[in-house]
């Protein structure tokens, strides 16, 4: 969906309830108390009445709008300028773009909406996988922009090989570099039995003896300007012109954070409108509810 159409189908208060109602209830209300499917009148607080029970229940209910005195409009685009603009957004950005009223309100919408970006369901990457660790940071606040240095923190990469181009992403931060440390990385991101690729390293050492089919790679194999690891370097450098552009003031103790988004937009790059859903907390039982769907119905 383009931003012009966005602002076309979510320009109103009354268009995002309709499309949380339908991504909530694809097929007609159900009622989570008695599971009755008749649905009485929309009170003047938005609230569905089921008229079996009388149960009111909330279109909000179980999203991460619950109980927001934000309008519902500003979630939406939230959500979508997380969800879809590669470079990502701050919180400052954030409340620039949209007119809201304190950083502090921006920053916690940024919060919620990041909490939802580790999806508990998703699975280790297989087939065939490249792993790398690299250095990542030094932007922190309060340095003098340049000069000093902030600390570097240690993380690790693992991306899927799909023909010539890239799969599913995983970053983690590492404690250090050291077998015990990649031995971990690896096996809690990528399934046992994987070919994996990495460089010659020692660390990468038990990686067979973890179950994967380990093929390290030794710089001198490469043919001259050749990376030996391309999938991954082109991750660490796009992550690295992210955090530099968007997160200057990032500290270590946020960082897995800023991991998990990168990740979640890589991961969802051919399907922007589901990151979009799972932001908000919606279409976690079913598939993504698309602008057609929504066209279609009302026709
Ligand atoms: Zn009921």
């Amino acid at each position: 969906m383009t931003i012009l159409e966005f602002q076309q189908r979510f320009g109103s208060e009354e268009s995002c309830r309709a499309y949380l109602f339908a991504s909530r209830w694809p097929e007609g209300f159900l009622c989570p108390a008695c599971g009755a499917q008749e649905v009485g009148a929309e009170t003047g607080r938005h609230l569905w009445i089921c008229t079996a029970c009388g149960r009111q229940t909330s279109i909000t209910a179980g999203t991460v709008m619950h109980k927001t005195r934000l309008p519902l409009r500003t979630w939406f685009w939230a959500a979508y300028l997380v969800s879809t603009f590669h470079p990502g957004i701050s919180a400052k950005q954030l409340q620039r773009q949209l007119g809201i009223g304190s950083h502090e309100t921006a920053w916690a919408m940024l919060h919620k909406l990041r909490g939802a970006m580790v999806a508990p369901e998703r699975t280790p990457l297989k087939d065939e996988v490249e792993i790398d660790e690299f250095f990542l940071g030094g932007y922190e606040e309060g340095l003098k922009a340049g000069r000093q240095r902030g600390k570097k923190a240690l993380c690790g990469v693992a991306i899927e090989v799909r023909g010539r181009g890239s799969g599913r992403l995983r970053l983690a931060t590492l404690p250090d570099a050291n077998g015990v440390s990649l031995g971990a990385f690896v096996t809690d991101t990528t399934t046992a039995g994987a070919i994996v690729h990495t460089d010659g390293w020692q660390g990468y050492k038990p990686l067979a003896g973890l179950g994967f089919d380990h093929r390290p790679l030794s710089q001198r194999a490469a043919l001259p300007g050749e990376q030996l690891l391309p999938r991954a370097h082109r991750a660490i450098s796009n992550l690295k012109a992210w955090m530099h552009g968007t997160h200057r003031g990032v500290s270590p103790d946020h960082l897995p954070a800023y991991l998990d988004e990168f990740v979640f937009r890589h991961n969802r790059r051919g399907t922007p409108m589901a990151g979009f859903q799972t932001l908000l907390g919606l279409g976690l039982a079913h598939d993504p509810i698309t602008y057609r769907d929504i066209i279609d119905r009302a026709a």
